[in-house]
């Protein structure tokens, strides 16, 4: 599935509510972006305590439903801790 209609991502040293929002849903798609895009958005991540904290929350949903991958190719299961 690709997702091309996201914005593009903020580069560099670009943060704010905006650019942080941006970043926020690369990481809900994380799976589909290429990996520059995927790379942009851990640049941001690595000096974004909200955008981290935000990763560390679907992280969280990911391994309890069964990993990272099943999270997101098949939804959130079911049963779910
Ligand atoms: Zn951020």
């Amino acid at each position: 599935m690709k997702h091309a209609d996201l914005p593009p991502l903020p580069i560099g040293s670009v943060y704010g509510p905006s650019a942080c929002a941006t970043v926020q849903l690369y990481l809900a798609v994380l799976e589909d972006v290429s990996p520059e895009q995927a790379q942009l958005v851990f640049e941001h991540i690595k000096s974004c305590a909200q955008c981290r904290a935000e990763l560390r929350l679907l992280r969280q949903v990911a391994r309890c439903s069964g990993g990272w991958r099943l999270a997101w190719s098949g939804g959130f299961s079911s049963g779910c801790c």
